[in-house]
């Protein structure tokens, strides 16, 4: 197992949509450990293979007891709304509130390529959708509201940690 280096914001892999996988062979299950290995040495909990400069549909996510894995995932299922302030590995020091649906329904391929079903919901469901996005070329970025945005890009220029406004100044 290896610690990767993380792709930070500009790097064009993490724009990029992912290549699904054929066949989860023993260079993927690599990944995967991989993957695990650099999420748990960044204190993340979740990280996806174009974070490390793969553009494979590989994504691991690591929420209090639960240790997921997905390749080729799928959101079958989404309901409710959910507003919470999320960081990203990918965008050092920058946080923004992202509404998402608050429950989903995960379909994916497990370390041994077996497919499973999985809901979840809180910050587990969270994760999921917030690895996913990365797959599809998604940053939180993309979906904070605007003046989040500019402040948290201001800031990452400045190279300052950004805290999202708190809603009483405009
Ligand atoms: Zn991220």
């Amino acid at each position: 197992m290896a610690i990767l280096d993380l792709h930070l914001l500009g790097s064009p892999v993490l724009r990029q949509q992912s290549d699904p996988v054929a066949v989860v062979d023993a260079e993927v299950r690599r990944l995967i450990d991989d993957l695990f290995e650099t999420m748990d040495a960044a204190k993340g909990v979740g990280l996806a293979a174009n974070q490390v400069g793969v553009a494979r549909r590989v994504a691991v996510v690591g929420v209090d007891d639960a240790r997921l894995v997905m390749v080729n995932p799928v959101l079958r299922d989404a309901e409710g709304r959910d507003r919470a302030e999320e960081g990203c590995l990918s965008i050092p020091d920058a946080y923004g509130e992202v509404t998402r649906p608050e429950r989903v329904v995960l379909e994916a391929l497990d370390r041994d390529g077996k497919p499973y079903r999985l809901e979840a919901k809180g910050l587990l469901a969270r994760a999921i959708q917030h690895e996913i996005d990365h797959l599809d070329g998604i940053l939180i970025l993309d979906r904070t509201e605007r003046a989040q945005r500019k402040g948290a890009l201001k800031a990452l220029r400045r190279g300052e940690s950004y805290s999202p406004p708190t809603g009483d100044e405009d």
